[in-house]
């Protein structure tokens, strides 16, 4: 862990491409309130396969020119072509974004075609053959391990593979557990990684919710958080409070731990990431 604390601490919110008018307007408002905060970027997911292309891009830049904090699209390779992801680059080096996270994705399932790159390796690749030094690449790391990966030490050395590729940053899949970040970040180390690696922290806002994705992302849901979780049944509110509680301690713990910043998912709602950020007094912290 040693080595992450000479990073200057970043913070970062995860948005999704809305969908209908109703969600453009209720992702505005979001992004309203948390740039108040002056995290230092947004990040917009990708629809594998390019499903949510032009909303990404739209959703980028509106955030962009509204509050006037970076917005980072993030790329995926999986489903698409070279030629349709260096038109997306060059798209968004025209509009002056300077970081991307870049990523392999996943596509819906049942779908078929994997595209010219297979892993996000490649794409790092790709996009540092294509435009240089031009863009800050953030990739995703997994403390639980990805779970198509063969075993935990390949898991790692596919890791490195982004790093050496000419990543320059890394946001994790979530965890509940600070354990094994602290872990993980401990086998980084040992195989000579040297890039800031920011906790991606969820906060938990209903149960079935946090269920589903866990369930996608292979992300582990503690006993002791489930068991309280299903006690609560449908008081919405003890949830929203118990999960504040719990993700509040989370990030306090790997702050203190030396973690270089915090990625929150945010499911495009404010509350639960302006609380967690307020309890943690976050508006005050060094950042260096
Ligand atoms: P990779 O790093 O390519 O790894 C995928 C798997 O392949 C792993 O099991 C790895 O061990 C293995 N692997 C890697 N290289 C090799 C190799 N050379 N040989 C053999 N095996 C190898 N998904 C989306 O669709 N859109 C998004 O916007 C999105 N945003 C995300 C943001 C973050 C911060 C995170 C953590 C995840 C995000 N995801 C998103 C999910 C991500 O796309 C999936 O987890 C996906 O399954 C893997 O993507 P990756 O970039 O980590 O892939």
């Amino acid at each position: 862990m040693e080595s992450q604390k000479k990073f200057t601490k970043k913070f970062s919110f995860e948005f999704f491409p809305p969908k209908t008018p109703e969600a453009v307007g209720k992702l505005q408002t979001t992004q309203e309130h948390l740039a108040k905060l002056k995290p230092d970027f947004f990040s917009v997911t990708f629809g594998a396969g390019g499903s949510t292309r032009e909303r990404t891009f739209e959703t980028v830049i509106d955030i962009h020119q509204k509050t006037g904090i970076d917005g980072v699209p993030h790329v995926s390779c999986i489903g698409s072509t070279t030629e349709e992801i260096k038109n997306v680059l060059n798209s968004y080096m025209e509009a002056g974004i300077h970081i991307v996270v870049a990523l392999r994705g996943d596509l819906p399932s049942g779908a078929i075609g994997t595209g010219s790159l297979r892993y996000a390796s490649e794409l790092v690749e790709f996009i540092r053959k294509e435009t240089g030094d031009y863009f800050h690449i953030e990739v995703a790391a997994y403390p639980e391990f990805h779970p198509q990966s063969s075993s935990a030490q390949k898991d790692l050395e596919n890791f490195r593979r982004k790093v050496d590729a000419g990543a320059d940053a890394a946001i994790t899949q979530y965890f509940y557990n600070p354990d094994a970040y602290y872990r993980f970040m401990d086998s980084c180390e040992k195989l000579g990684i040297d890039i800031p690696i920011v906790p991606g922290v969820m906060p938990i806002v209903t149960c079935t919710q946090l269920c589903r994705f866990s369930e996608a992302c292979g992300a582990e849901i503690p006993r002791w958080i489930l068991k309280r979780l299903q006690d609560f049944g449908d008081d919405r509110k003890a949830i929203r409070e118990f999960g504040i509680d719990v993700t509040t301690q989370l990030c306090d713990n790997l702050l203190s731990g030396g973690a270089p910043g915090i990625h929150f998912y945010t499911m495009n709602l404010f509350t639960p990431s302006e609380t967690i950020w307020n309890n943690l007094n976050l508006g005050s912290i060094d950042r260096k």
